[in-house]
C-alpha cells in the first residue's frame, strides 16, 4: 500500500511538469529500452565503482550505475523452484510479468505460453529488437522473443525467434542457425550478417546479426572492439525509424558467465562494456526526451564479495592492471617453456615464490586447472571472495531514466518491472479503432463532417489516455494478461 502511494506521489511530479509543457515532457514514453546485466547483483556495481576509481583523485568517482539508481527488485522464481532463480525464470518474469519455474522461456508453470512485453508492443505497432552479448537464443533474449518449456531447446528457440518478427536481432549464436533456417529468415526480409563491421552498411530494415558461433568474445581479451555498445547504438538507430516507437532489450550477458567462473577481472571488463552500452542509451534518452530506459539484473551470480579473508581490503588497482582473462593467460602459457615473464606481463605484477610454485604445478594439470590457479591467485591478492559457482537469491538493483522512470523507485518484484513497462504501452484499443472504420465509416459521415472524421480516432486515444492509465495499469496488471490466447509454442 505504501509503495502504491509513493509511486502516485512520485508520478505527480513528472505529470505536473508535463502539464506545463506537454509536448516537451511526455508522461508516457514513446520508446522503451530494458537493459539487463545478467548476474549483476549489487556487489558487481559496487566493485565496478572501485575498479573504475581514478587513483589520482581523492574522490571516488560516480559510475553510471550510481547516477541512474532508482530501486531494488526481488528475483525469486515460482514456488516450485524455491528462492534462487535461474536466468530463464527471471527473464520470463521481466518479459511477461509472471513468475515461472527455473528453465522456463516465457511459459507458465503449466508450460502454457505467457504474453510478452514484445508481443504487446508489436500489437500496439511498436518495433522490437535485441542486442546481447550471448547467443540470441540464450535464456534472457529467448524469453523476450519466444516461448519454450526449456531454455535448453536452443534449436527450437532459434527457429521460434523467426515468429517474433523482431526487427533487430544482434548478438551471437551462428551455430544454431543452419542454412535452411537462415533461408527462412531471409525470406522474411532479414539481412543476415556475421561480420560486425558490416553493420555500418545497414541503415534500415530487418537485421539478423550473429557475430560469433555462440557468445561474443570476452571484452578483456578484445578491449577495443566494444561490441555490445556498437550493437546497442545500431539497434537504436534502426528501431527509432519506426514512427510508433520501439521496445529494445540490451543484455550484458557475459557478466553472469564470468561470475559463474568466479573470474573477477573478466567480470569487471564485461561490466565496463555494459556500462558503455548504458551510456549509449542514456545519451539517446537525454537527447530525445521520449524514451524510457530501465536497467536491472536478472539475479546475482557467484556470491561475489568485495573484501575477503577477514581483511579490510579490496585491491582494485591490482585488478585494473591485469591485461587478459585467466582463460587466455592459461592458454598462452600452457605450452611454452618460458612462461613466467609472459604471465607476469599480462598480470602486471611479479609472482611470489609460492605463487610461482602453485602456477608451475597447475601447468602440469592442464589448461582449466591452470586458469583456476590464476583466478585463485588474483582473488587472494585482491581480497575478492565468492560463495558459489551458481546464483544467489539477493535482491538486485533497478535503474531508470526518462518519462515514467519514477514508477521504478523503491522496492518491487521483478514481475512488476514488466507489468509497469506493459502499462506504458499504447492501449490495444487503438488497434481496435483501426479495424473499425470498414463498417462504421459508412454510418459516421452523417454525424460528423467528413473532413474531421479521420482526425478523431488518432487524436483521442493518444492524448487523452496516457496519464491515467500509467498509474492504474502499473498496479492492476492482471486484467489484460489473459486476453491473448493465440500465441503458440513453436516447435518444429
Ligand atoms: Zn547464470
Amino acid at each position: 500500500m505504501s509503495s502504491k502511494l509513493l509511486a502516485l506521489l512520485l508520478l505527480a511530479l513528472p505529470l505536473t511538469a508535463a502539464a506545463a509543457d506537454p509536448l516537451k515532457t511526455p508522461s508516457k514514453p514513446k520508446n522503451m529500452v530494458i537493459m539487463i546485466g545478467d548476474g549483476m547483483g549489487p556487489a558487481y556495481t559496487s566493485a565496478y565503482r572501485y575498479f573504475k576509481d581514478n587513483p589520482d583523485t581523492e574522490e571516488i568517482e560516480q559510475t553510471v550505475f550510481d547516477r541512474l539508481l532508482a530501486g531494488m527488485a526481488s528475483t525469486y522464481p515460482a514456488p516450485v523452484s524455491g528462492y534462487v532463480t535461474d536466468s530463464a525464470a527471471a527473464a520470463t518474469a521481466l518479459a511477461t510479468g509472471h513468475k515461472s519455474y527455473n528453465g522456463a522461456i516465457s511459459v507458465d508453470v503449466n508450460k502454457a505460453p505467457l504474453p510478452t512485453l514484445f508481443e504487446k508492443a508489436r500489437e500496439a505497432g511498436l518495433a522490437t529488437g535485441v542486442a546481447v552479448s550471448s547467443q540470441i537464443n540464450h535464456a534472457t533474449p529467448a524469453a523476450f522473443l519466444a516461448h519454450n518449456e526449456s531454455r535448453k531447446n536452443y534449436d527450437e528457440i532459434a527457429s521460434a525467434i523467426l515468429g517474433s518478427d523482431a526487427q533487430v536481432l544482434l548478438g551471437g549464436g551462428q551455430k544454431y542457425f543452419d542454412e535452411s533456417l537462415l533461408a527462412d529468415y531471409r525470406a522474411k526480409g532479414y539481412q543476415h550478417l556475421t561480420d560486425i563491421g558490416a553493420l555500418d552498411t545497414i541503415s534500415s530494415g530487418k537485421v539478423l546479426g550473429l557475430f560469433a558461433e555462440v557468445q561474443l568474445p570476452w571484452v578483456i581479451d578484445n578491449p577495443e572492439s566494444h561490441q555490445l555498445s556498437r550493437l546497442t547504438a545500431k539497434a537504436l538507430e534502426l528501431l527509432s525509424q519506426n514512427d510508433k516507437g520501439f521496445v529494445l532489450l540490451v543484455e550484458g550477458s557475459l557478466i553472469d558467465w564470468a561470475g559463474h567462473n568466479n573470474d573477477i577481472v573478466t567480470a569487471m571488463a564485461e561490466m565496463d562494456e555494459f556500462a558503455r552500452a548504458i551510456e549509449v542509451v542514456e545519451e539517446f534518452v537525454r537527447t530525445r526526451g521520449d524514451t524510457l530506459m530501465v536497467i536491472t539484473a536478472d539475479h546475482n551470480t557467484g556470491g561475489l564479495s568485495i573484501g575477503a579473508d577477514d581483511q579490510y581490503l579490496w585491491d582494485a588497482a591490482l585488478l585494473r592492471g591485469v591485461k587478459a582473462s585467466p582463460d587466455a593467460m592459461a592458454a598462452a602459457i600452457i605450452a611454452g617453456d618460458v612462461w613466467q615473464e609472459q604471465l607476469e606481463t599480462q598480470l602486471g605484477f611479479t609472482l611470489e615464490s609460492d605463487e610461482q610454485a602453485a602456477i608451475s604445478r597447475a601447468r602440469m594439470q592442464g589448461q582449466d586447472v591452470l586458469s583456476s590457479a590464476i583466478k585463485t591467485m588474483l582473488d587472494k591478492r585482491s581480497y575478492t571472495g565468492w560463495t558459489s559457482g551458481g546464483h544467489t537469491a539477493l535482491d538486485v538493483q533497478v535503474f531508470a531514466q526518462g518519462p515514467a522512470s519514477g514508477l521504478f523507485i523503491g522496492h518491487q518484484d521483478n514481475t512488476e518491472i514488466a507489468q509497469k513497462m506493459m502499462s506504458l504501452l499504447p492501449k490495444p484499443k487503438k488497434a481496435a479503432a483501426v479495424v473499425e472504420p470498414t463498417a462504421p465509416s459508412i454510418t459516421l459521415p452523417p454525424e460528423a463532417p467528413v473532413s474531421e472524421a479521420p482526425l478523431v480516432n488518432p487524436v483521442v486515444p493518444e492524448t487523452a489516455q496516457p496519464q491515467e492509465t500509467t498509474q492504474d495499469d502499473a498496479f492492476n496488471p492482471g486484467s489484460d494478461v489473459s486476453q491473448e490466447t493465440e500465441i503458440s509454442v513453436t516447435t518444429h
